[in-house]
């Protein structure tokens, strides 16, 4: 394909950029070799409680109030570069490619249609603080992509500390009774699709998914770009044989 001058000044000036790493790539491009080679998509059979591959689900089978959880990336090196790189940036290439990397993964795991792609809240402070509301924008591009409407009902009443902060022990109380619905009458045996970039432990996650199914919801499927793999507790006979 020829390009015209115009369009060759454009590229020379706003080249295309990875997705993941920023590194100048070719136009067409959304990440560049290496980040292609060393992203690891979530592939195959996955366990329908974590969205980790079956074979590497350590999730114990808890129940969740979310129905289903669906993961488009392991949370790991290039991956996890990237998403930290977009928190900080807001580089909107980034968040084309994690909204449309979920998008594709919703098509090929998901037989029900969404009624709504719903996202979790921040405060207004939070939002002036770092400059934009990065899951707000995460799930209107989510939208856009699956032609599923927004949903902006949920609302964050309290500050509390970031979950980053906290050890695991105190994430699920952390994000206890955060949330409420500004728009109860429109949730009611609905099917949401509630979408974040990353699932860490999913306590945020499962407390939105609680208060969309108290309110009637009857579906709730967590979709994120990226999923964090939860390391296996060392075996304590094997530590102590180890020890000996
Ligand atoms: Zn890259
Ligand atoms: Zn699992």
């Amino acid at each position: 394909m020829r390009q015209t001058r115009a369009e060759k000044l454009i590229s020379v000036l706003f080249p295309a950029r990875c997705a993941l790493c920023g590194r100048v790539v070719a136009p067409e491009r959304r990440l560049c070799a290496d980040c292609l080679s060393e992203a690891e998509p979530i592939a195959g059979e996955t366990c329908p409680r974590c969205a980790m591959p079956k074979k590497r689900c350590s999730c114990g089978k808890r129940v969740h109030f979310y129905d289903e959880a669906i993961g488009a990336y392991i949370y790991d090196g290039v991956v996890k570069e990237g998403v930290l790189r977009y928190k900080k940036n807001g580089d909107r290439r980034a968040a084309y490619f994690f909204s449309e990397a979920a998008a594709a993964k919703y098509r090929e795991k998901c037989l029900s249609y969404a009624d709504y792609i719903a996202y979790i809240p921040q405060r207004r402070n939070e939002t002036r603080e770092r400059g934009f509301d990065q899951a707000r924008e995460l799930a209107a591009l989510l939208s856009e992509n699956l032609n599923i409407p927004l949903f902006d009902g949920m609302v964050k009443l309290y500050d509390v500390p970031p979950q980053k902060t906290l050890s695991h022990l105190y994430k699920r109380g952390n994000v206890a009774g955060i949330f409420d619905i500004s728009t109860p009458e429109i949730v009611g045996g609905k099917t949401f699709l509630l979408f974040d970039d990353v699932k860490t432990t999913g306590e945020t996650l499962e407390e939105c998914a609680k208060m969309l199914k108290l309110y009637g919801a009857q579906r709730v499927v967590a979709l994120t770009f990226a999923v964090t793999e939860k390391k296996r507790r060392p075996d304590p006979e094997k530590g102590s044989k180890q020890e000996m």
